[in-house]
């Protein structure tokens, strides 16, 4: 049976969908204001990998990951430096009234809104990503091998429905207006204490204190429409004036709409849990008297050589850094699969060097095995039962890396391994179907001359004819990449990496 760790129930619980065999999700999704980075992609693969598991255990799964091209508000370069002035160490640099994202980043481009979102929706998405049934290789997340969620929804499309959204809520009296803003009342939801784990009392401080607006209630409170922004380049008519969407109510607007209340599983990284998640649940439960989702999961962080990973620490690294340096997006996919999602993971480019090799090592071994199973499979019961004992344990991919491993090594005929892992491979999302057997017979005979070298070479050695041990070295190093070593034991080869 499933089990999942629920971040605020704070436990492992046994997952029990809504609707038998199936399973409604929402992953919120990229603010299209910049290339993702490799923090992002740890938490989308983590989306991607749920979804994979999801199914292979036998749900019918529908995936919504949203699209924030509106609304996402950060501190402006003024409001930085007077936290950094004031010593406050901010984690989170979102407030309500600071700069949208879009429109920082249009600035700096010297372009439109519409054209930033344009540009890195398709460099995350692809170009053709609204008309394809699968990611295409031109943007991020095909690069990744993610499936291609049910719904894509954009929060620019779904205007309409954060308005009627806002105005529920309005006429439940959980909101208030001011010249800047329609606000959320958060003190009229008691139990956002227990969700962030504070008193009201004790919210004054962090991220919620720098918002500036005199007519705000409470340092919590969070803005539903922004007001009097003539500035902004998009604008709407609402029935408290022209104005945009705050960034919380597109998710329980759109969630709502394209998924129903409550729905099954939500998630985000852990950065939401007390902000973006807590928000999100006050407004969808005070609007609808209904919990919004019944499991909540949160990935954690990847830091970057032990830290925090920023765009001014130079270490905010995107897919296309990885690719430049000589990687496969499958070996950040390999590497992200070697943490559990909830623990801390640290990049550095010698972890994703060994992430490579070790998947390097995986395809040679697999395609030795394709070698010898002449196109035959067959998937293990068995094995497939080891596989899902791993994803059942709140989606533990290191054990069901291991148990491919163990697979891999054991003495199960040829046929059984290939089929099994290819199999797996639905969950692992590596490729491995790409693994062409036109290359195994190439590498099964290379393997066969190596062999063979390395006995002519230890006949060499025996009768003392050291010219000849040293030409048959170089002639493995500079063919086949193989280096030797004569040790104690007697000759040691492997791959010279
Ligand atoms: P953002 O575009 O900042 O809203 O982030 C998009 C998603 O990526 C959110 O779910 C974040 O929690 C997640 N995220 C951001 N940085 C990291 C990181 N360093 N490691 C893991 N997830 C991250
Ligand atoms: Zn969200």
């Amino acid at each position: 049976m499933l089990k999942l760790y629920d971040t605020y129930k704070k436990k492992l619980v046994p997952f029990k969908p809504i609707k038998k065999g199936k399973v409604g999700m929402y992953n919120c999704g990229p603010t299209v204001y910049n290339y993702v980075t490799i923090g992002n992609l740890r938490a989308y693969t983590f989306n991607d990998f749920l979804r994979r598991s999801l199914e292979y255990l036998g749900y019918e799964v529908t995936q919504v990951v949203n699209i924030t091209d509106v609304g996402h508000v950060t501190m402006t370069d003024e409001q930085k430096k007077e936290v950094k002035k004031s010593g406050e160490k901010l984690e989170i640099t979102d407030v309500d009234d600071g700069v949208d994202r879009m429109e920082k980043a249009a600035r700096r481009e010297g372009v439109s809104v519409l054209e930033i979102a344009r540009k890195y929706i398709d460099a995350i998405f692809g170009k053709n990503y609204e008309k394809v049934k699968e990611f295409e290789q031109d943007g991020d997340f095909g690069k990744m091998n993610m499936l291609k969620p049910t719904h894509l929804p954009r929060a620019t499309e779904y205007i309409d429905e954060q308005i009627d959204f806002i105005k529920r809520l309005e006429k439940k009296g959980y909101t208030y207006v001011t010249k800047q803003a329609v606000y959320f009342d958060i003190q009229k939801f008691k139990r956002y204490e227990k969700i962030v784990e504070q008193k009201f009392e004790d919210m004054v401080s962090g991220e919620r204190s720098h918002s500036k607006d005199p007519d705000r209630k409470h340092p919590s409170d969070f803005r539903l429409w922004q007001l009097n922004q003539p500035d902004h380049a998009l604008q709407w008519d609402s029935p408290w004036g022209k104005g945009y969407p705050g960034w919380h109510i597109e998710c329980s607007a759109m969630s709502h709409k394209l998924l129903g209340q409550p729905f099954d599983i939500h998630t985000g990284g852990e950065d939401f849990i007390k902000l973006h998640h807590a928000n999100e649940i006050a407004q969808s439960e005070c609007a609808y008297a209904k919990p919004l989702a019944n499991y909540w999961l949160h990935n954690a962080f990847l830091t970057v050589d032990g830290g925090r990973m920023g765009k001014s620490l130079g270490n905010a690294y995107t897919l296309q850094d990885v690719i430049s340096k000589g990687f496969d997006p499958m070996d950040l996919r390999y590497f992200y699969l070697q943490a559990h999602y909830r623990s801390k993971q640290n990049f550095t480019w010698e972890c994703l060097k060994d992430a490579a090799n070790a998947r390097d090592h995986l395809i040679k071994d697999l395609k030795t095995m394709m070698g010898e199973a002449q196109g035959k499979r067959i998937v293990s019961v068995q094995w497939k039962k080891k596989f899902m004992s791993g994803l059942e344990k709140d989606l533990n991919t290191c054990e069901a890396l291991t148990a491919t491993w163990e697979l891999l090594r054991s003495d199960e005929e040829a046929k059984v391994i290939v089929g099994t892992i290819l199999d797996f491979d639905q969950v692992l999302g590596l490729r491995l179907d790409k693994v062409k057997v036109t290359d195994v017979k190439m590498e099964t005979e290379s393997r066969k001359e190596v062999e063979k070298l390395i006995k002519q070479r230890e006949k060499a050695r025996q009768s003392k004819d050291w010219t000849a041990a040293d030409k048959i070295r170089d002639e493995l190093l500079k063919k086949y990449r193989v280096k030797v070593e004569d040790t104690v034991e007697g000759q040691k080869w492997g791959i010279d990496e």
